[in-house]
């Protein structure tokens, strides 16, 4: 995926920006009568019309509550539920299907294991260790388990271009090690970590892994059975499809040893006042109503993903990337934060004299849609020594021209304050 070696990655067919383009009509949106630029993808990709579509027909033919009646609708609900699962599971290539639990979005994801596994399992001295590079939502749910159970938190650092320093992880593990919490794509840089080799380090001293796959899963190629992590989550709307979804998949194993984190409907055999019992997996933790059109609307865009193959998407982006990288290089006054040799299409940068918030407003002014901010991981804004940073993330949709007219914007803004 790193540009530097994409010389050597296997050739594949490049994909047709134009024709994709006319797939998402929100791109035909003016802003400030400029054609919109949308390069905030790493918050919420855009929806193709053909995921529209999917959520349109739920919406209009299909909408019931499911797993409960005979009827026709509660029946055609549930059987396009569970085939979504199973769109799921082959996207992932997850061993079986049950394996792939419906969340609403990768926070809950976490949260579900945090909880599930992490208090069931973690006592007093424990130890869990994540990494500087976590968004907050793979750091909160680990410290409020930590804190009940008395464990403790480390965190694997970084070097200065913001790459996991693999050799301080090995040495953060001891006898007290119980669980490796990390992402498999940077959201506030783009470094892509290397899971692989970090699971099986973790798995050398028998401590499972979650990764959060919500900055990868729209970017490369995810093989959960490759990657050997014990649990994946990622979220629907970073995957071209829609906000309130989300997967959890965890290996049978560890999911059935786990405790519910919901209670509800759904999710039991049998209740009496003495005593529960719960459901199989994947039920046990899909308690209550789950969002079942937004579940089958992912299966969509899952198929409009894999369709176009995350292979050719992942060349395209990295072509954007090494595009839009040599570019900054060229600009005085502008510094990239996040130069790591394997990294996906996201540019954090900070441009002289000028707040980042100011950056961004202005860069509306002329369509241009990044995102300021700590990007909901301090950890790494502390680490880079700033408060913010602005961020330009691409999807398979961008054109090199996006950058160009990107890095015009940003000339013009250092022309007002200059
Ligand atoms: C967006 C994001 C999350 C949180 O996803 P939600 O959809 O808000 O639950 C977690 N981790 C990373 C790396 C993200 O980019």
């Amino acid at each position: 995926m790193s540009g530097r070696d994409s010389m050597q990655q296997p050739l594949v067919k490049p994909i047709d920006v134009a024709a994709l383009r006319r797939d998402f009509p929100v791109l035909d949106l003016k802003v400030k009568d400029k054609p919109l630029i949308f390069l905030d993808n790493a918050a919420s990709s855009q929806m193709p019309k053909q995921v529209i579509e999917r959520w349109v027909k739920y919406r209009s033919a299909q909408h019931a509550n499911i797993h409960r009646a005979v009827h026709y609708l509660s029946e055609t609900a549930t059987a396009e539920y569970e085939a979504a699962r199973r769109k799921v599971q082959a996207f992932l290539n997850a061993r079986e299907e049950r394996e792939c639990i419906f969340t609403s979005g990768t926070t809950d994801g976490i949260n579900l294991v945090a909880h599930g596994y992490g208090r069931k399992f973690f006592a007093a001295g424990d130890e869990i260790i994540l990494t500087t590079l976590e968004h907050h939502s793979n750091i909160v749910p680990w410290q409020m388990v930590a804190e009940e159970k008395g464990a403790k938190i480390r965190v694997v650092p970084v070097n200065d271009r913001g790459e996991l320093l693999v050799d301080e992880y090995r040495k953060l593990f001891s006898r007290n090690t119980r669980f490796v919490a990390m992402t498999h794509v940077s959201n506030a840089l783009g470094t892509i970590n290397p899971v692989k080799e970090m699971v099986a380090i973790a798995h050398e001293h028998g401590v499972p892994v979650l990764v959060d796959g919500a900055q990868a899963a729209p970017h490369l190629k995810v093989d959960v059975q490759d990657l050997d992590c014990d649990f994946y989550a990622f979220s629907g709307h970073k995957v071209c499809g829609p906000t309130g979804i989300g997967v959890l998949y965890g290996k049978a194993a560890l999911l059935e040893k786990m405790q519910p984190f919901k209670g509800g409907g759904d999710m039991i055999l049998s209740v009496t006042f003495d005593k529960t019992t719960y459901a199989q997996i994947p039920a046990k933790f899909e308690a209550g109503t789950p969002p079942i059109g937004e579940a089958i609307t992912l299966g969509a865009a899952l198929d409009y993903l894999s369709g176009i193959g995350l292979d050719r998407i992942a060349a395209h982006e990295t072509d954007l990337l090494d595009y839009a990288t040599d570019r900054f290089n060229r600009l005085p006054g502008v510094r990239l934060i996040g130069t790591a040799e394997k990294k996906a299409a996201v540019l954090s940068f900070a441009v002289e004299g000028v707040h980042p918030h100011d950056v961004g407003s202005l860069l509306n002014d002329d369509g241009v849609a990044i995102r300021t901010g700590h990007h909901c991981a301090q950890p790494v804004m502390q680490r880079f020594k700033v408060p913010a940073t602005c961020r330009a993330s691409f999807a398979f949709y961008n054109t090199t021209d996006e950058v160009d007219a990107l890095v015009a914007s940003i000339g013009r803004v250092q022309k007002l304050f200059a």
